[in-house]
């Protein structure tokens, strides 16, 4: 596991509003010590003049604490990269303060603890430390210069505290550790999610179309076909065509069966070049193309299958000397109440027609009664 995963834009985003909860938060703790202060030099016995209470307990320690919370708020506001470290930096001083000032509550040192627990919902592992051994030298600074909290502490505090402190940051460090295994389980589990739907993605690709031209596979037509008939008896007219290659068969005995794919698969792209959107082709089997035209008149299907067969005949093969391949071509309409196997049939003898009435031609209902 990586020691320190950078965050990311979100969880970055997600801190800087954790910042900004701190700072609220320091300033609730500063006006509940200040109505806590009050309160109970106004209804408890107090060690302490009216003069020294309001200055050195109430004004002074709140100024200073005020101070330093709005100092890390002008700091998160100009320059937002050093917000952490100021951040508990200044919980440090606001929990020194309050020890300082009611260092004759024996749990108030408890206090340091809640820096080291809160850098620990930012997960990383630095800032704990970093907080940790704020809380040390505090503990150190008010050890050494505050003698009534030396006063205070018995010879038991001296170990207990830096104790305490340390078991502190040992669950801190665990909290962290657990949390970041936690958010890197989940984050596998995502990019497995993903895998498998960029996976299922691919295999439906695979499965509905042919993997020679890139058009759609038999399966996938006969999809499509149903569709159409159902749109089709709902007042949507279409148009199937059946494209068959002529003398395919002498191509591949003359230039090979390689040479007759790569040829092949250039009839397929100039069909699916020349058809629009809404249109769908298929590889119905071997070398011929079964085409589902949406959206055109019956004279606009024609003009288009024909002008395909008649650029196709233009188009020069250089597997093949430069030689083009021709197309047979059979197209109908569909009409009200025509059933799957009746249009597919019609069309199918069209192609037959056209293939024994000297290929490389398109034939219709209307051609063929013209042709006869
Ligand atoms: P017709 O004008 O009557 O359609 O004659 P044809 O030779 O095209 O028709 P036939 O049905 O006799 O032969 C079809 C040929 O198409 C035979 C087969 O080798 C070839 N063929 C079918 N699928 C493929 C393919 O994927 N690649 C290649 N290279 N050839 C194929
Ligand atoms: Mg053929
Ligand atoms: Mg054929």
């Amino acid at each position: 596991m990586r020691d320190y995963m950078g965050p990311s834009e979100t969880s970055a985003h997600r801190q800087a509003k954790w910042v900004k909860r701190f700072l609220y938060t320091y300033w609730l703790v500063i006006a509940l010590h200040f109505l806590a202060q009050l309160g109970s030099f106004v209804c408890l016995p107090y060690p302490m003049g009216a003069h020294e209470f309001y200055y050195d307990v109430l004004l002074y320690p709140t100024l200073l604490m005020s101070a330093v919370v709005g100092l890390t708020q002008l700091v998160d506001v100009a320059a937002p990269k050093y917000s952490f470290v100021l951040l508990f930096v200044a919980g440090t001083i606001i929990a020194m303060m309050i020890i300082h000032l009611n260092m004759d509550i024996r749990i108030i040192g408890a206090l340091m603890l809640l820096p080291i627990m809160a850098s620990a919902i930012f997960f990383r592992l630095d800032l704990t430390l970093f907080t940790s051994a704020l809380q040390a030298a505090a503990f150190f600074i008010l050890y050494r210069w505050d003698y009534m909290f030396k006063y205070y502490l018995t010879d038991f505090d001296l170990i207990a505290i830096p104790l305490f402190l340390l078991v502190g940051t040992l669950v801190a460090g665990i909290i962290i550790i657990n949390g970041r295994e936690l958010a890197s389980d989940l984050e596998a589990t995502l990019t497995a999610k993903q895998d498998l739907m960029i996976e299922n993605a691919v295999i439906r690709k695979l499965s509905t179309t042919d993997a020679l031209t890139g058009l759609y596979n038999h399966i996938s037509f006969h999809e499509f076909y149903e569709k159409a008939l159902e749109y089709g008896s709902q007042g949507a007219p279409f148009h199937l065509a059946l494209v068959d290659i002529d003398n395919f068969k002498q191509i591949n005995d003359k230039y090979g069966h390689r040479m007759g794919d790569l040829v092949l698969a250039r009839v397929a792209q100039i069909i699916k070049d020349h058809l629009s959107a809404a249109d769908i082709a298929a590889r119905y089997g071997g070398e011929e193309f079964a085409i589902l035209l949406f959206e055109k008149s019956f004279e606009e299907a024609y003009t288009l299958m024909d002008w395909i067969r008649h650029q196709l005949s233009e188009t020069f093969h250089e597997e093949m000397e430069n030689g083009a391949v021709t197309v047979s071509i059979g197209l109908k309409s569909y009409a009200e109440g025509t059933t799957k196997e009746t249009l597919f049939e019609e069309v199918d003898n069209l192609l037959y027609t056209a293939k024994h009435s000297g290929k490389n031609t398109t034939l219709t209902p209307l051609t063929q009664r013209n042709a006869v």
